[in-house]
């Protein structure tokens, strides 16, 4: 029986990289998205048409009953979840903090972080063996801007991505005694729409120059680093961080 993936935002992008690249590596893929539900179900379909498994599920990450009839739906349909990656995010406008509103601060935070912890405690309500579970691996997206700060850009999303850095090492310690594994993949500048809702869709190409290798990365070469995080070669892999940004 093939293993069980969730996708969070797995409609485009990134995660939709991943959840084809996981198909590949023989994962089962459920798909998630927020409201793109024909892209989501186009990913499964083509998942499917490749001659692997995979269905398409909504919700708001932001909101814990969402988040709970997500993994329902898990557990109802395939009784049990091996993998999960923690992808959904969203990128708010260029701006600085001065000019920052409570509500754009508290809306970033809600996504990425506390979306990541609603997933990860459903998941680990399945995956651990103290609730009948056995074991997996969960993934989660962080940024370089956890680290380089995004001064003048978005303050608030490099908060939120650190947030993201501590609970993967906190969890990743909690969970080793029950078999599952959690990391965290640090994209650098990589090719997708998320940079549109920065209010300069250009940001990619206009930053590229200042990249050690010199372009952009690709969603397939980030997923890439996302699957082998989730499969048995990184079988001693927990707690770390990937940084797929070429040097940046
Ligand atoms: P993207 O193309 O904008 O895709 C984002 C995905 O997240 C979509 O599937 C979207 O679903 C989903 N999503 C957004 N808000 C959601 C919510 N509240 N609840 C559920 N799903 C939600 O983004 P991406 O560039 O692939 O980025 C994926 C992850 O990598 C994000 O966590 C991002 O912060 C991180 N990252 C990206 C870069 C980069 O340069 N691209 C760099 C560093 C880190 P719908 O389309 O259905 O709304």
């Amino acid at each position: 029986m093939s293993k069980i993936l969730l996708v969070t935002g797995g409609s485009r992008g990134i995660g939709a990289a991943t959840c084809y690249a996981a198909a590949r590596d023989g994962w089962r893929v459920v798909v998630h998205y927020r409201s793109a539900a024909d892209a989501a179900e186009a990913v499964a379909a083509g998942i499917r048409a490749g001659g692997g498994e995979a269905e398409a599920i909504g919700g708001d990450v932001a909101s814990e009953p969402d988040v709970k009839a997500i993994f329902a739906h898990c557990k109802r349909r395939h009784g049990r979840l091996d993998g999960l990656v923690n992808n959904a995010g969203i990128l708010p406008q260029i701006g600085r903090l001065a000019d920052f509103d409570l509500a754009r601060w508290n809306r970033t935070f809600a996504v990425n972080a506390t979306g990541t912890f609603l997933c990860c405690r459903e998941a680990v309500r399945m995956m651990s063996p103290q609730y009948g579970g056995q074991g997996g691996a969960i993934v989660n997206l962080s940024s370089m801007a956890a680290v380089l700060g995004a001064p003048n850009e978005f303050i608030d999303y490099g908060a939120s991505k650190g947030a993201v850095e501590s609970l993967t090492t906190g969890l990743a310690r909690e969970l080793g005694p029950d078999g599952i594994r959690v990391n965290a993949v640090r994209p650098g500048l990589i090719s997708t729409d998320i940079h549109k809702s920065s209010g300069d869709a250009a940001r990619v190409e206009r930053l590229a120059g200042g990249v050690p290798l010199g372009r952009p990365g690709t969603p397939e070469e980030t997923a890439a680093a996302i699957v082998w995080l989730l499969s048995e070669a990184a079988s001693y892999v927990t707690g770390s961080v990937i940084a797929v940004s070429g040097g940046r």
